[in-house]
């Protein structure tokens, strides 16, 4: 039997677009976590047997596939260290930017996880290792997205 690459032109097919959207839920961890955010809080959860703080949360521990209870969750600082940086030139359409979005890998405080969101500062303000606090939008404007929070800047 002949390959599928070699019979390309005995296929047939069409080209054109396929209108389709789809819609995910955040999940029972993740809409948890986002409902936190729009009270201003950071929420992780801990599994015990792997010594692993996770934010964002997890109903399952991704190691040890551990269901983490209830007890095991806790608000930790929206504070954090600056791990590691890029930009971004175009936006979530695909369309280029004008000025490129910087976007910070952030180990928060009393968490083992990178969490990945904006960084506020000019570029030339920018350092790995530097500490980074979470700016929230004003409360009349949270919606239990992760867009409540603004972005990540520089603590003096
Ligand atoms: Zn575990």
């Amino acid at each position: 039997m002949e390959a599928k690459e070699n019979r390309k032109r005995e296929i047939i097919h069409h080209f054109g677009k396929l209108p389709v959207e789809s819609l995910y839920t955040a999940g029972i961890a993740g809409e948890r976590f986002l409902l936190g955010l729009k009270e201003g809080k950071f929420l992780a959860n801990y599994c015990d047997n792997c010594d692993f703080t996770f934010l964002p949360p997890k109903l399952y521990c991704e190691f040890c596939f551990k269901e983490i209870p209830d007890e095991e969750w806790k608000e930790v600082e929206n504070k954090g260290i600056l791990l590691s940086y890029t930009f971004t030139h175009i936006d979530t359409q695909g369309n280029k930017l004008e000025n490129p979005i910087i976007m910070g890998i952030i180990k928060i405080n009393g968490t083992d996880t990178a969490f990945v969101h904006k960084l506020l500062d000019k570029v030339e303000d920018i350092e790995i290792g530097m500490e980074v606090e979470a700016v929230f939008a004003p409360k009349d404007r949270r919606r239990g997205s992760i867009n409540d929070i603004v972005g990540f800047r520089r603590i003096e």
